[in-house]
């Protein structure tokens, strides 16, 4: 006999995971059905094992830097494996923690490969063969995988994908990475700390495309100050796989040139997991691999709802989590607001770190705001001198006429963390004379905050 909850999540990632956490907390009778791992891509193969790496290249390179501090380092290096154990083991944990959460939470925890075979009813195919369950409501957090280009796509041996990329069989020594999103920057800024000969290809005409376009040069020049060479408007047209190394034919300015690399990161975007569900039986709109939805994240079919990646961008793990909670609470019959993808912020954890929310400066023109900007030197900060890191921008955007703040921009250390000053300020309506009597701490790198918003009217004090 098949068995009956109020709600079933399909996948725990963070989307899914939190959804069932915070439908439990409101007293529904939760299932989850996760194929692989509790955490989803997040926890076990994203945004944690990732940084976890990029921490123990951060320590290495501040290791070289030992001497500017006044101290003393040698015989400097790494062992890449007990780096991977120590990303892994961070993952494992972190993977694990979820399982005493569903248990804390009474949610029903299902290992097995979901189907919705009707409306209310999933199949579930387990170790021991199908359960059959049923509820009123589904809610389907299945995630996303790479994106896998013909004649690009990943071996594990020579073209790697961001999995094969966080459990390296070996450690590059050139290395091409193909796409200069968050995902593809983060690995180029890992290997070419860690002393591999790093290029990164985008097609688009500058890196970190999504960011401000003055973000985007920043980071370029910081990159290329780090060695890293980077190739704009530039398109990977084949891989040429020989045993030790890969030969790519790259295109920049129409001309054909060939590059000789021993490893490949393919980082190209990434596709929802759409298939297998029973989607289209259940008629299911799907925008090439994403399920369409409203604000509300209903699919226009009764009682089916989808979250997180396989709902579509920003694929960010706090915005997947985000809808989990506001569908939960809409289940459980309160009222919640719609996630506003505008004020989803997006971090990228290469050094420097960079981190924005709303509207990039071309945006704001695009929407016909006339704006005002103010911009801030890590430079003119005391504690980004003090902790050795002058180098970044904090620029600030506001609609000239309302004071309302457009967007937020940074890029240098820590920014990851800063920008959600920011965040809070955009959902509270905050405007530049409000963010201007606000007092910060000193010395603190969120001076630099004040300091750009003051600088949109050009009374910045130290600089
Ligand atoms: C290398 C990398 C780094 C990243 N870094 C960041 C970051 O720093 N910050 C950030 O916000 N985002 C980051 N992301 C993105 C983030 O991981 C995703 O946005 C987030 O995981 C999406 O959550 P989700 O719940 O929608 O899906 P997922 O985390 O993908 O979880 C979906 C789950 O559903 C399961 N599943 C799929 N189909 C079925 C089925 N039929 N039956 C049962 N289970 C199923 C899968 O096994 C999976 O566990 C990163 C991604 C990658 C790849």
């Amino acid at each position: 006999m098949a068995q009956n909850f109020d709600l079933i999540v399909i996948g725990a990632g963070p989307g899914g995971y939190v959804a069932a956490i915070r439908a439990a907390q409101l007293g529904l009778k939760v299932a989850c059905v996760e194929r692989e791992h509790l955490g989803g891509i997040c926890l076990n193969w994203g945004c944690l094992p990732t940084k976890a790496m990029l921490r123990s290249s951060e320590v290495f390179h501040l290791m070289h830097r030992a001497k500017e501090f006044g101290l003393s380092a040698t015989g400097i290096d790494y062992d890449l494996d007990a780096v991977v154990k120590r990303s892994r083991g961070v993952a494992k944990q972190l993977a694990g923690g979820i399982g005493h959460l569903f248990k804390k939470n009474k949610v029903t925890t299902i290992m097995g490969e979901a189907k919705v075979t009707a409306k209310g009813k999933v199949s579930v195919k387990t170790d021991k063969g199908t359960e059959e369950l049923t509820a009123k409501n589904i809610v389907l957090a299945t995630g996303a995988r790479a994106r896998n280009l013909p004649g690009l796509e990943a071996d594990g041996e020579r073209v790697w994908s961001y999995k094969h990329a966080l459990v390296p069989p070996h450690m590059p020594k050139k290395l091409l990475v193909i796409g200069s999103g968050a995902i593809g920057i983060e690995f180029a800024s890992f290997y070419n700390t860690l002393g591999a000969e790093t290029t990164v290809v985008e097609v688009m005409d500058r890196i970190l495309p999504v960011e401000d376009e003055e973000i985007s040069k920043f980071a370029k020049k910081q990159f290329e100050k780090q060695k890293m060479k980077i190739m704009e408007k530039a398109v990977v047209k084949s891989l040429d796989r020989q045993k030790a190394k890969v030969i790519a034919t790259i295109e920049v300015g129409g001309k054909a040139e060939k590059h000789e690399f021993d490893t490949v990161i393919s980082a190209v975007g990434i596709v929802g997991n759409v298939e297998g569900l029973g989607l289209e039986e259940l008629g299911v709109k799907i925008d090439r691999t994403h399920v369409l939805t409203d604000e509300y994240c209903r699919t226009g079919v009764e009682g089916l709802y989808a979250i997180g990646d396989i709902a579509g961008a920003p694929w960010l793990a706090h915005k997947a989590s985000h809808e989990g909670v506001m569908v939960a609470e809409l289940i459980a019959g309160m009222h919640p607001h719609p996630v506003k993808p505008e004020s989803i912020a997006g971090c990228t954890y290469c050094h420097p770190q960079v981190a924005s929310v709303g509207l990039t400066e071309a945006k704001a023109k695009a929407a016909g705001h006339d704006i005002k900007v103010g911009r801030f030197p890590f430079i003119g900060n005391g504690k980004a001198i003090a902790l050795g890191e002058p180098e970044g921008i904090v620029k600030t955007i506001f609609d000239k006429k309302t004071g309302e703040l457009l967007g937020a921009h940074m890029i240098g250390a820590e920014v990851t963390e800063l920008i959600q000053g920011y965040i809070i300020g955009r959902q509270l309506e905050t405007t530049e004379e409000d963010l201007a009597h606000t007092v910060f701490p000193h010395p603190t790198l969120s001076e630099m905050m004040h300091e750009s918003v003051l600088d949109a009217d050009g009374r910045a004090i130290h600089f």
